[in-house]
């Protein structure tokens, strides 16, 4: 079934509503629980609601029950989310809706090209822009037809970014091959039917932003705030992922992790306040939050401690 693309009415109380969403591909680690907590406390701070997604879109990313132990160490950490948690597992007809939104609009066409023939594009060269590929077969994907233009947004805490969505990425795809939706659509309804209005997240995923709004203007939707936070490194100069084993989080560390990553989030409690109680933190910080002083790059030379050894 199709269902329609509809933005809730704004709480009228601050209008402010922010989310996490993380995608279940292992437990929660260091890097994720600081922009949790980027994201929490920019809400509260604004009296705004925090809403929670699981981006479990694609399947083979996503570990069994990651889900679950990504929502338990939220609970653990004090970051208590509102409403119901969304499954983008279960928004597909959504997705398909905006899918033929765009075709309806002529922006998106079928896409046969194999791996080893777009071997060497970093950009899609166009191969089947102009080709008359009238209905989905196996094996065809689907991309929209991105615009020769620049594309800018200004962010809360790294500087404005301007794109030519044409120049320096290309047709994107909409629809893989094999089936599923691919992120940038998924995330850009999911935003609009969550009612969200400041998207806080890690920075690797600011170049992608200017897709996202492409994607909204082209589907009439409303373009959220963007702030994007520094990524956490290790020691080898690394994201924190689960590629590179950054390790899980413990319950029992709780108090100890939340203070460092309130410091790495520029927010270092007073004196009085390091590892105390989750709440005691969380309660001061939310007070004290200050976006500016978030720094705008960040490599740590130490990873965070941890009493588990590896
Ligand atoms: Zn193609």
């Amino acid at each position: 079934m199709v269902a329609s693309i509809q933005q809730p009415e704004l709480n009228p109380s601050s209008g402010y509503v922010g989310r996490f969403a993380p995608t279940p591909s292992g437990p929660l680690h260091f890097g994720s629980l600081v922009a949790a907590l980027a994201s929490y406390l920019d809400a509260r701070a604004h009296q705004g609601q925090w809403l929670l997604r699981v981006e479990d879109i694609d399947a083979p990313r996503c570990a069994p029950g990651a889900a679950d132990s990504i929502l338990q160490t939220l609970e653990d950490y004090g970051l208590h989310w509102d409403g119901d948690v969304c499954y983008q597992s279960q928004q597909s007809s959504y997705y398909e809706s905006a899918l033929g939104q765009l075709q309806a609009k002529g922006l998106v066409f079928f896409c046969t090209c194999s791996r080893s023939q777009l071997k060497g594009h970093d950009i899609y060269p166009g191969t089947c822009r102009t080709r008359v590929i009238r209905d989905q077969q196996q094996d065809c994907s689907c991309r929209i037809r991105v615009p020769d233009q620049q594309l800018a947004f200004d962010d809360l805490i790294l500087p404005s970014y301007t794109e030519n969505l044409a120049l320096q990425v290309g047709d994107f795809i909409l629809q893989r091959k094999d089936g599923p939706y691919a992120y940038q659509l998924a995330v850009v309804i999911d935003d609009a039917l969550q009612g969200i209005t400041h998207v806080i997240r890690g920075a690797d995923l600011y170049t992608q932003t200017t897709r996202q709004i492409f994607l909204q203007q082209s589907l009439g939707l409303t373009t959220p705030i963007y702030g994007h936070i520094p990524l956490i490194m290790n020691g080898q100069g690394q994201k924190l992922s689960k590629q590179n084993l950054a390790q899980a989080i413990a319950t029992k560390e709780a108090p100890v992790l939340l203070s460092q990553a309130l410091q790495r989030l520029g927010q270092a409690p007073p004196q009085e306040l390091i590892d105390a109680p989750i709440e005691e933190q969380l309660q001061w910080a939310i007070t004290a939050w200050d976006r500016h002083k978030i720094p705008s790059l960040q490599e740590d030379p130490t990873p965070f401690v941890t009493t588990d050894s590896p």
